[in-house]
């Protein structure tokens, strides 16, 4: 497939996909728009890179689908310059999409491979994330506090370290729920103590896997 291909399929991507369920953020549709998001997929899966689905980039783990990576991104409201805490680099798509919004990204991931090829493409396109190989469930304490985290694998409780690392007034998206069935959940965090969880869809993503993931890994 040629880049103008994925280009088309690109923009009906944005349009089917995006636009069409309500995702009506300009920014961020330009950012989708934009980012070739066949890069961050495995050579025979670029094909499918703009499917409305998952699709595996290796090591059992997942993109999201497009779809998901939206409201997630929309839920945060990321201003420019906000300081981002991403869990789970995976492929690293999510990073690019937070960094073409002006947004400083700090991204944990678990599998060094995964990292190492997020890191790859990320400085192919000349996005600037900062990546770390470690358990994400510890959040990464040295850039703390963040405006906004987002937790793109799974867990059955809010990891207390990655509160502890938001600022009051921040804000977190998170699947919580069972292993496999979740809620997208927002939440607000309104002092030291004190946040505010809103539900915004049901999902399904990988497991957290470390101190603070699924109780049962
Ligand atoms: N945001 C990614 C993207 O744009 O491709 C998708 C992430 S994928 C759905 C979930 C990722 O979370 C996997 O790469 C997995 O290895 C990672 N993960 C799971 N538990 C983790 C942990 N404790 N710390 C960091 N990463 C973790």
């Amino acid at each position: 497939m040629s880049d103008l291909d994925f280009k088309f399929l690109r923009e009906q991507m944005v349009a089917r996909q995006l636009k069409s369920r309500g995702i009506n953020d300009d920014k961020l549709l330009y950012a989708f728009s934009k980012i070739p998001r066949e890069l961050f997929v495995p050579q025979d899966k670029r094909a499918y890179a703009y499917d409305d689905s998952p699709l595996p980039i290796g090591l059992e783990q997942t993109i999201s689908q497009p779809y998901i990576v939206a409201v997630m991104t929309q839920a945060l409201k990321i201003k420019e310059n906000d300081k981002v805490l991403e869990i789970g680099t995976g492929s690293g798509y999510q990073s690019a999409i937070l960094a073409e919004l002006g947004a400083k990204v700090y991204s944990v991931e678990r599998l060094l491979d995964l990292s190492k090829r997020a890191k790859e493409v990320l400085d192919y396109l000349g996005y600037r994330v900062n990546l770390k190989v470690g358990d994400g469930t510890l959040g990464w304490l040295e850039f703390s506090p963040y405006d906004k985290i987002i937790v793109t694998a799974a867990g059955d409780r809010i990891p207390q370290p990655l509160f502890e690392q938001l600022k009051i007034g921040g804000r977190m998206v998170i699947p919580l729920g069972e292993r496999f069935s979740q809620n997208l959940t927002v939440i607000d965090k309104l002092s030291k103590k004190e946040m505010r969880k809103e539900v915004i869809c049901g999902c399904i993503f990988v497991p957290l896997i470390g101190d603070y993931g699924y109780k049962d890994n």
